[in-house]
């Protein structure tokens, strides 16, 4: 059998951040009503992590909230690269040497998420997220055809991809979204990755819990 499948979740886990909320920082840093906003999107992703709101609606209402440019979204790739997992950075010629069996997806969006990673070794079409709609420059919205737009999302693509079941692969990650791959049994294992977020339900059903990359890798390694 060829080396298990490995997917990660992007972020509070490859990146020690929630992406959406530092554009938000980067976006309204000169908003007379920034405070309400970010008060608002902090709402809105709890919402939507609860289940109390679907996800596409959390989303698209956090994206409303905040109009951004390509500007602003490459001001957020240049400071998500900063802001890795540390560890991750030095560790290059590992993700290089597996990079076949290496996946990211995301419930964030891919417009940022696969430029932060292709220069550390992660092969482009092997990072799966949301998609933003454009109108010139502008930010307009988000494709809520994508799987990754709605709850459930993360096990439903894997399957479409033939990542699992039956294929031992290995979920990474910190939220409910990514303990989905295991509960619907589409993962053989599932790691808690707790460098940044630690929510106690996910650690409770994750297989192995890894405090940090090195943590992790040691866990991977021997899997
Ligand atoms: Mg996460």
């Amino acid at each position: 059998m060829p080396p298990a499948p490995i997917i990660f979740d992007f972020d509070s886990t490859l990146c020690a951040v929630e992406s959406l909320d530092r554009l938000a920082e980067i976006v309204l840093a000169d908003d007379p009503e920034a405070e309400a906003k970010v008060t608002e999107i902090e709402r809105l992703t709890n919402l939507g992590m609860e289940g109390a709101i679907p996800l596409s609606e959390s989303l698209s209402r956090r994206l409303a909230t905040l109009r951004f440019d390509r500007t602003q979204v490459d001001a957020l790739i240049k400071d998500l690269q900063e802001q890795l997992t540390p560890g991750l950075p030095e560790d290059t010629a590992w993700i290089q040497t597996h990079a076949e069996r290496l996946h990211v997806v995301s419930g964030g969006f891919i417009d940022w998420i696969a430029p932060v990673l292709i220069p550390f070794g992660f092969r482009a079409d092997q990072i799966h997220a949301n998609v933003l709609q454009w109108k010139k420059d502008q930010s307009v919205g988000f494709n809520q055809d994508h799987p990754l737009a709605h709850n459930g999302g993360k096990p439903e693509l894997a399957r479409d991809l033939g990542l699992g079941p039956n294929t031992g692969l290995i979920a990474v990650g910190d939220g409910i979204s990514d303990l989905e791959l295991k509960r619907t049994g589409v993962a053989e294992r599932f790691v808690a990755y707790t460098a940044h977020a630690q929510r106690h339900v996910v650690v409770r059903e994750a297989d192995a819990e890894a405090t940090s990359w090195a943590d992790l890798r040691e866990l991977l390694d021997q899997a």
